[in-house]
Order: structure tokens, then sequence, then C-alpha cells
């Protein structure tokens, strides 16, 4: 059989730990035998981000603005711990947050979903997909603590000197006061990201704040959504057949619950945060959850929503067994190679990427697993497999479909 051809290739960012190794494993058992995988490489992992002052983290999202697509292995945000573990130079930031704030974009995460590992709430028939805006409101705000009487105000002093003042409280004792603030570029790349998305994966698109009781900064939310939304996308949106649906935050936790699934879901920062670690638990296991980045000039990032497993290697490395789950790293990478071969027009590429997805749902549901899986799942005599078994249960499902 020959292999797939690629034209572009794809922005690799290898990392470190147990995904790391489950990385090789995938290219090894899962890739390589099947396509001409073209990809430029970047080791994240630790030891080469300390080696390169962490210039390789930056060099890689340059490289996804060149290429486009990117997909990355789970890498370790140092601590004090780390920065003694690697004896690092630096406690270097999170790689994460170098490559986000250099692509501008938003993460949407997505849990993928098998028979037998049905979420707790009963309805939700198709995956929910939540965006988080990853900019301001409380996550940069200033605080004071007020010991007594005395007056809070807002001030504003415009770069012509003028001000605008707004009174916040006036005490009549002790309290506590909050500044937060939000930019508008950042809100629109947010609002973009979302549409874009929706299209791209066409799905309906909710949003929801509370313009109700905050009639201005709430209110600059939904107002930037629905410029842009009529601007830019609604004509787009029509011809896909897809929606955009705004309501009150209540009213959408409420519909949300009672939903279907099958849509994206924008939160704003602090929604988002609570939400997604709702919706993740709701629908079973951190090892079948997907994320990407979608910047607003059309960069995707994909990667897998756990860390690096750092227990499961610690035990590699001792030569336990480990049944360590691949599948978010797998439907990285099939998210990655079917996003490439969308933009570079290579069906045999997308449909590739089709199968293997199916061939590990396939595998699972018919009963072979990981460990993590095997605990919660509600079919009836399964196996549960180390992480090589594992990988070459799907490699025997996937030959058998090609
Ligand atoms: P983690 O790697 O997500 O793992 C936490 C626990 O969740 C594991 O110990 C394991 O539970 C379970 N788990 C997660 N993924 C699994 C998988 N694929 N298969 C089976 N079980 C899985 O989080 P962590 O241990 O707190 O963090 C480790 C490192 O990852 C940290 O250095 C952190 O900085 C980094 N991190 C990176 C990213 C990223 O790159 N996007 C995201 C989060 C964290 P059991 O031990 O009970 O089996
Ligand atoms: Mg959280």
């Amino acid at each position: 059989m020959s292999k797939i051809v690629m034209t572009t290739p794809l922005v690799e960012m290898d990392g470190d730990e147990m995904t790391r190794i489950l990385w090789k494993m995938i290219k090894d058992e899962l890739l390589l035998p099947f396509i001409d995988l073209k990809t430029e490489y970047y080791d994240l992992g630790l030891v080469h981000r300390n080696e390169t002052d962490d210039q390789v983290t930056i060099d890689s999202a340059h490289a996804t603005e060149k290429y486009k697509v990117a997909v990355k292995c789970a890498t370790i945000t140092p601590n004090a711990a780390r920065v003694e573990e690697y004896n690092l130079k630096e406690m270097w930031k999170s790689p994460n947050g170098t490559i986000r704030a250099i692509l501008d974009g938003t993460v949407f995460r997505a849990p993928i979903q098998v028979k037998g590992i049905d979420p707790c709430v009963r309805n939700w028939e198709k995956p929910i997909t939540i965006a988080r805006h990853a900019y301001g409101d409380v996550y940069k705000a200033s605080e004071m603590k007020i010991p007594g009487p005395g007056k809070v105000e807002l001030v504003y002093t415009a770069a012509d000197g003028k001000e605008e003042r707004v009174t916040v409280h006036d005490f009549k004792g002790a309290g506590v006061v909050q500044g937060m603030h939000n930019l508008t570029d950042s809100i629109e790349s947010f609002a973009r990201s979302c549409f874009t998305y929706a299209l791209d994966t066409k799905q309906e698109l909710w949003f929801a704040t509370k313009d109700t009781i905050s009639k201005k900064y709430d209110h600059t939310f939904k107002d930037i959504f629905q410029e842009i939304y009529d601007n830019e996308f609604k004509a787009k949106f029509e011809k896909a057949g897809i929606t955009y649906f705004y309501t009150l935050i209540d009213d959408a936790v409420a519909r949300v619950m009672k939903s279907r699934g099958g849509f994206i879901w924008a939160c704003k920062n602090y929604d988002g945060d609570v939400m997604s670690d709702m919706l993740s638990s709701a629908f079973g296991s951190l090892a079948m959850m997907t994320s990407v980045l979608v910047s607003p000039k059309g960069y995707y990032e994909y990667e897998a929503a756990h860390g690096t497993v750092q227990r499961h290697y610690y035990k590699y490395l001792n030569h336990e067994e480990t049944s360590t789950n691949p599948v978010a790293t797998i439907f990285a990478w099939t998210g990655a190679l079917r996003k490439r071969g969308e933009l570079d027009s290579l069906p045999e590429l997308m449909q590739f990427a089709d199968k293997l997805e199916k061939a590990t749902i396939d595998t699972i549901e018919g009963g072979r697993m990981t460990k993590d899986l095997a605990l919660i799942t509600s079919l009836e005599n399964v196996t549960a497999l180390n992480t090589e078994d594992f990988m070459k249960a799907i490699r025997e499902t996937l030959e058998a479909s090609l």
C-alpha cells in the first residue's frame, strides 16, 4: 500500500513525560506506516526549552503563523519542584501561555464521546464544546480592602488629561472593592475565533453574559459579538445552516442542562473557568477531552486537554506496567491532519484522520481500552490493556478498516 502524501508540513511540538512516550508510539504505530508524514519538529520538552532559554517555544509559535496548523504534546509548566528536578536556569513560563500570547487565540475544548462512557447528563447525546475567553476580568483585577468609612471612585484620566469619575460606593463601614477591565481588541478576537470555529465545525454558537445587570461591561461583550456577527459572519452562517444564539448566562446554564449537546458554548473568562470543569467531569474523563487553540487569523494548534501524566511516567521509568490513555493525543493528531488536508485539498489525508478516529472509538466500544476507561465503563466483558497493547489494538482495527 502506498503512503498518503502531504504537501505542507505540520508544526510538531513535542513535549514531556508520559505524553512524550505516547507521542512517539502514536507516530510509530498509527501514523508513519500510513502517511508520508511531513512535520517541522520543535522539541518543547523541558530539557530543550531550558537549553534554548525557551526560544524554541517562541520559534514554534512563529512556525504556526507560517504553516497555520500545529499539533502539540502536553508539556510541563515549571514550578519550584520542577526547577530543582530539571536543574532549570529559570522558572520558564507555561508554553501554552507563550504560544497563546503570540497567536492570540481562543481555546476550544470538546469531549470525545464513546458508547459505554456515558455523560452524567442523560440527554447530552452530542459533545458540548466550550470556549473560554482567556483575557482580563477578575483574572487581571485590582482589589482593595476598605478599612472603614470613605468614598471609593473609579477615575479615568484620558491621554489629554480630562477626567471622568463614577462613585463605586460611599462606605459607612469596612468592606472590599475590586476594579477589573477588558479590551475591545481582545473581545473582538475572541468573537472572531468563536464564529470561525463554529463555521469550521458546522455547529451552533451560544454566547451568554449578565448584560441585564452589567449594562456597560457585559453589554459591551454582547454588542461586540452582535456587530461582528452581523457584519462578517451572518451570511456565512446562513449559508452553512447554523445559528448564533445570545442569551443571559443564567438562562444559558439552564438550557445547557436540558440540551442534547452538539453546539459551541462561548464563555467569558470566569464562566469558562468554572463551566469547563463542570463539563469535563460530567462527560466522564479528562483523558477523553481534546483542545484546540484557534486564532482569529485562522491558525490552529491541536492538543490534548490533560497534562503530562507524571505519575504514570515515574512508573514507566521504573519499568512498571502503565495503562495511559492516548485517545486525546491521537485526536490532537487527527484534528491537525484533517485541518492540513482541508487547507491543502488532500481528501485522502482527511479520510485517514476520520478512519483513525473511528478505529480508536471502535476499539474502545469493542471492549478493549485503557484502565481509566475500564474502571468507569458501563460495557460488560471489557479488557483493560496496557499502554502498548492498546496502541496495537487500535492499529489492528485501523488496518482492518483500510
Ligand atoms: P495530568 O497530567 O493531567 O494528570 C492528572 C491525573 O489524571 C493523572 O495522574 C491520571 O490519574 C489522570 N490522567 C490524566 N491524563 C490521563 C491519561 N491520558 N490516561 C490516564 N490517566 C490520565 O495532570 P498533573 O499530573 O497534575 O500534571 C502533570 C504535568 O502536566 C504538570 O507538570 C503540568 O504542568 C502539566 N500540564 C500540562 C498541560 C498542557 O501542556 N496542556 C495541561 C495540564 C497540565 P491517575 O494518576 O489516578 O491514574
Ligand atoms: Mg478551572
